[in-house]
């Protein structure tokens, strides 16, 4: 069911938004050559605890780790491991709090050290069509106007989107209806009524679209191997322009 929540609701989903952007931050801060994906993810879990809240993803559905850590060509689901980050790789931090009984959730791609043209260009444009997407939630239009939004950037620059996963309502639980994909056609889907609150996370592949799940049921990998990103915002659907609830403003005033 498609339910817009309370503005009380909201102030608790908003206290959980920013500690899960606060945590990208402080994550983004050890991304480097060198770092394993395990350290980041120890970095993420001291400080969601730290801060009160507990870390959603460990133990969902079986999930092992406190938050996803998705290197080059996995989409997302990445289990934190004891790879060591290179120069040129990108690491999607998917990281989820419940905070108040609330969910927090967002994600974002990080380049190690210098990454090439190409990368950076698919970091860029990911990230930008989590913005068109976000400009297309407002009260009254259609799952398949945010899913249009994001798909038709991406693929104008000649990148493809991933069709099976998407975004989803966030509340008590971490996935609520409606589902938000990143590809759709204008006026399709569920209507988004004023103070729905939504997470919109394009998966935007530098190949083909295709993906495959791992032997460990988990992490989900392009079928090319080319490198995939992966940004994820949460807002409330308002009348005339969606309100962001979290925000990459921590991650970027630090200049990564
Ligand atoms: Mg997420
Ligand atoms: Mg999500």
């Amino acid at each position: 069911m498609v339910k817009p929540k309370t503005e009380e609701e909201i102030a608790l989903l908003r206290e959980n938004a920013i500690i899960v952007s606060k945590t990208l931050a402080e994550v983004g801060k050890w991304v480097a050559p060198g770092v394993t994906t395990a350290r980041l993810n120890e970095v993420a879990e001291t400080f969601i605890r730290d801060n009160g809240a507990v870390p959603s993803f460990l133990g969902f559905e079986g999930f092992p780790a406190a938050t996803c850590m998705s290197v080059n060509d996995v989409v997302v689901h990445g289990f934190p491991s004891d790879y060591v980050l290179k120069e040129g790789d990108i690491v999607s931090c998917d990281i989820g709090t419940l905070y108040k009984g609330y969910n927090g959730d967002s994600a974002y791609t990080f380049p190690v050290g210098e990454v090439d043209a190409a990368t950076q260009k698919l970091l860029d444009v990911t990230k930008a069509s989590l913005y068109k997407g976000i400009e297309a939630a407002v009260a009254g239009a259609r799952t398949g106007d945010i899913g249009h939004a994001v798909q038709t950037y991406a693929e104008s620059f000649g990148f493809s989107v991933v069709r099976e996963l998407e975004g989803h309502g966030l509340g008590k639980e971490m996935h609520e209806a409606p589902g938000i994909p990143n590809f759709g056609r204008r006026g399709h889907g569920a209507k988004l009524p004023e103070g729905l609150v939504i997470c919109i996370e394009p998966m935007i592949n530098a190949g083909g679209r295709g993906v495959y799940l791992a032997r460990n049921g988990w992490a989900v990998h392009t079928s090319d191997h080319k490198k995939s990103a992966h940004f994820e915002l949460t807002v409330v659907v308002r009348r005339g322009k969606a309100e962001r609830l979290s925000t990459f403003d921590y991650i970027e005033s630090t200049g990564k």
